[in-house]
């Protein structure tokens, strides 16, 4: 559970930017919105932002004062209150990845404080993707090209792909000027690689099983 002090936030497995396990964040700001009307309901919220002391950047937490009994008087002893929702959101790897995209991107999301290791990883993490699907020959961008051109992957995907770093040796211009990846980089390629696992295994396993829960309904009220 992620919980909010005065003070600090405890409990964040890992930041959300730059990957670090176990960050000291600390409080920079906060706002208290108690006893607020809003639409005709009370509304009951702490809003606060922490820094990574690792690496400087912000998360955004919102908790609600009234579900966890709370008051703003509590939070100034030193009481925690139970963190609802964070912005952004500590990155999560999909559902129904094939075992080895899968370890390649846990692996990704632990490294990305070594923004080349983890681009890296979250370009295994697409080829095997592809070459379970069937692509095997080329390098990473043709195998792309080509899943694109059987509808594999939508043509939106390919650009997308086109416009992250997969490869820091690629023969692209910027790249040769560029040769280590940022933690933007990072970032945005395992993004990338979260969003084809969706498309290619996670949407059609949620496809087929909402299908299966439909048809199930339909004959039951036959
Ligand atoms: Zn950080």
């Amino acid at each position: 559970m992620i919980s909010m002090y005065r003070e600090d936030l405890k409990g964040l497995n890992r930041c959300p930017h730059c990957g670090i396990a176990n960050p000291q964040m600390i409080s920079v700001w906060s706002q208290i919105f108690e006893d607020h009307r809003i639409s005709g309901n009370m509304y009951h919220r702490n809003w606060a932002t922490f820094q990574c002391t690792s690496c400087k950047n912000l998360v955004l937490c919102e908790s609600d004062l009234k579900r966890s009994n709370t008051t703003s008087r509590d939070l100034e002893n030193g009481a925690s209150i139970k963190v609802v929702s964070i912005f952004p959101d500590t990155q999560r790897i999909i559902d129904n990845l094939p075992d080895s995209a899968e370890k390649f991107l846990k692996q990704a999301l632990d490294s990305m404080h070594a923004p080349d290791g983890a681009v890296m990883l979250c370009a295994s993490a697409i080829d095997s993707m592809l070459k379970e699907k069937g692509y095997k020959d080329g390098n990473l961008y043709s195998r792309i090209n080509e899943a694109a051109e059987n509808n594999l992957i939508t043509q939106d995907m390919k650009e997308w792909a086109d416009a992250v770093r997969l490869e820091a040796n690629n023969t692209r211009h910027a790249d040769e000027e560029r040769p280590h990846m940022t933690q933007e980089d990072a970032k945005q390629v395992f993004t990338f690689a979260n969003a084809l696992g969706t498309f290619l295994y996670e949407l059609p396993a949620k496809i087929e099983k909402g299908k299966a829960a439909a048809e199930e309904n339909k004959s039951a009220t036959e």
